[in-house]
């Protein structure tokens, strides 16, 4: 029986996990499900999956989760704030952990779960792009077992030879080729760019997802930060990492090999293969996604990627050039630009607009430590709120 904390259980990375653990109830057991407020949707969890902790990262949402468990003569103990997360991310009793937090939100709870030595399915992109070097330092010293659950790197990952840590330069790779549906605006002019409201960015053509990462797809900051999560994960460097835009994701990703193999993970666009896969490595799990149809698909299509159009995926690529604290300062601008544009303030174009002022305002360091990698965050977080009230927002 594996014992299984779900980090960020109500969102929609989280409800798919639990869709695939409900299916095999002899294999999995919840031991904690945590949300930062959501109440309805985390009670209905714990009543179903009976975990032993329930954690609120908010108060009241806290209280309330405990009143309503309570009345329905729940055991789950309900706990409250980041210091608990961490908690049930490290646990002894916890086999694997599920990092499906969105946001700078997820790092110290993920790293808590590299250094504890789970095994760590790692959705939260976030923690890799702002510090890929401490988290993998702490999946090495923790003995943690790391697994991918982002489509494209899992896609990578499965096609790679089956070593530990999947390395790049030892296993004759030439490249990685990741694949990007190019979202909702991809035969988009320049100019139609600058006119595209939010329900037409939330609309992603293949994928359902959190707002935040649909938001980052419709800008191509998702792919951006996919590639410094690559080079992260792969030890690969940005420019053994092409990005091709295949607006069918069917293909989640390739590796070309030295002697020009190309080796694909296909797939219906369906997170829960990519979930199974990790819960269950290396057997695989039944889960309910539809078997792909490729009559049906028809035609994969590829494209080049257009930076001009999608500064984003430039400003990943230079973030991740200029290393050190960048990519830290790169993240926290967009997640300051992308909550912006989530209350209709900002325009789609001032999403770039606004990072690149960061990134060319805020003093980007050495990271040394995870304080200043935190610091960076904070201080690029304080220069976005900064831009955002000088053109008249507030957050
Ligand atoms: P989501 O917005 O649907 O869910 C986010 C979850 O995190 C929720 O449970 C929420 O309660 C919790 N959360 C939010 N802020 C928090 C905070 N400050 N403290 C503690 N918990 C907090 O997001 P999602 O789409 O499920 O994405 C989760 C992560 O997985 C992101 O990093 C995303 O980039 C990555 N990812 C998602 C998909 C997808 O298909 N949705 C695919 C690949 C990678
Ligand atoms: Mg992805």
């Amino acid at each position: 029986m594996q014992v299984v904390t779900v980090l960020g259980a109500t969102g929609t990375i989280g409800q798919q996990t639990l869709d695939v653990i409900a299916q095999h109830p002899s294999r999995f057991r919840v031991y904690a499900l945590t949300a930062q407020q959501n109440v309805p949707i985390l009670f209905l969890q714990c009543m179903q999956f009976k975990p032993r902790y329930a954690v609120m990262l908010n108060e009241n949402a806290a209280e309330q989760l405990y009143l309503q468990l309570k009345e329905s003569g729940s055991n789950t103990e309900v706990l409250c704030g980041e210091t608990a997360l961490i908690k049930v991310a490290a646990d002894h009793e916890v086999n694997i952990v599920m990092a499906a937090i969105v946001g700078a939100a997820g790092l110290a709870s993920s790293i808590a779960a590299a250094h504890a030595g789970k095994r760590v399915l790692l959705a939260n992109k976030e923690t890799l792009v702002m510090a890929g070097h401490f988290f993998m330092q702490a999946v090495n010293e923790g003995g943690a077992e790391l697994l991918p659950i982002d489509s494209e790197h899992n896609a990578v990952f499965q096609v790679m030879p089956a070593t530990k840590l999947r390395d790049f330069n030892s296993q004759g790779i030439k490249r990685i080729l990741l694949t990007a549906s190019g979202g909702p605006f991809r035969n988009h002019s320049l100019s139609d760019l600058q006119h595209v409201t939010l329900q037409q960015a939330l609309q992603h053509p293949n994928w359902k997802m959190g707002a935040k990462i649909t938001i980052d797809s419709a800008t191509m900051m998702n792919k951006g930060l996919e590639v410094i999560e690559a080079h992260w994960l792969f030890n690969a460097s940005y420019e053994q990492i092409e990005v091709v835009v295949h607006p069918e994701s069917v293909i989640h990703s390739m590796v070309e090999y030295i002697d020009g193999s190309v080796l694909a993970q296909m797939g219906n666009p369906d997170m829960r293969t990519p979930i199974a896969y990790g819960l269950g490595y290396p057997e695989r799990l039944t889960n309910n996604v539809t078997s792909l149809d490729l009559f049906k698909v028809g035609q994969l299509n590829f494209e080049k990627p257009d930076s001009i159009r999608f500064p984003c995926l430039r400003l990943a690529f230079d973030a991740l050039k200029m290393a050190g604290t960048a990519p830290s300062i790169m993240n926290a601008a967009n997640e300051v630009a992308v909550a912006s544009f989530l209350q209709n303030q900002i325009s789609f174009m001032q999403i770039p607009q606004l990072i690149e002022t960061t990134l060319e305002k805020c003093k980007i360091g050495m990271a040394e430590d995870l304080d200043a990698i935190i610091q960076a965050d904070k201080d690029a977080r304080l220069i976005a709120q900064d831009w955002l009230f000088t053109k008249g927002f507030s957050n």
